[in-house]
């Protein structure tokens, strides 16, 4: 992301929260400037439904702060990268698949199938999951 596009978006101490990009789609959701039907969100992460569900549940759980990929993940980000699980859990729980089972996918790159490039956890389920995967 090139550094004149970053926006900081600001608590009312003025503390910088995080950076979006304000051309990504997943940093616009995140800050409430792009529709999505978002079932949780906390000062981490956001958690809404793929618009092009695979299966009955698909959820996206995203970091709030623009990371392009796991890639560009760094160790500041190891308490927001964790939540991303734990909000897959909970989000799993409230659509009552956490018992019957659920997949979590991070794609990265193209090998990885990566077409956003805002870092996201896929949680999918409410069906039986093919496998092997690859
Ligand atoms: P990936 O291929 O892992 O990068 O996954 C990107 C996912 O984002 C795909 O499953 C898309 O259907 C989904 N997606 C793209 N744009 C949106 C959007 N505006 N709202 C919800 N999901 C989206
Ligand atoms: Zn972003």
């Amino acid at each position: 992301m090139s550094k004149s596009l970053a926006i900081h978006l600001y608590s009312r101490f003025s503390r910088v929260l995080y950076t979006m990009n304000p051309t990504c789609t997943f940093c616009k959701i995140a800050a409430g400037q792009a529709k999505a039907e978002i079932l949780y969100q906390d000062e981490q992460v956001t958690a809404f439904r793929d618009i092009h569900p695979v299966a009955p549940t698909h959820v996206l759980i995203v970091p709030n702060q623009h990371i392009e990929s796991v890639n560009h993940a760094s160790p500041k980000d190891e308490s927001t990268l964790g939540r991303l699980f734990l909000v897959a859990r909970q989000v799993a729980e409230a659509e009552k698949i956490a018992n019957s089972g659920y997949r979590l996918i991070v794609n990265t790159n193209a090998d990885g199938g990566q077409t956003v490039f805002h870092l996201h956890m896929h949680l999918i389920g409410g069906q039986r999951m093919r496998y092997p995967m690859g």
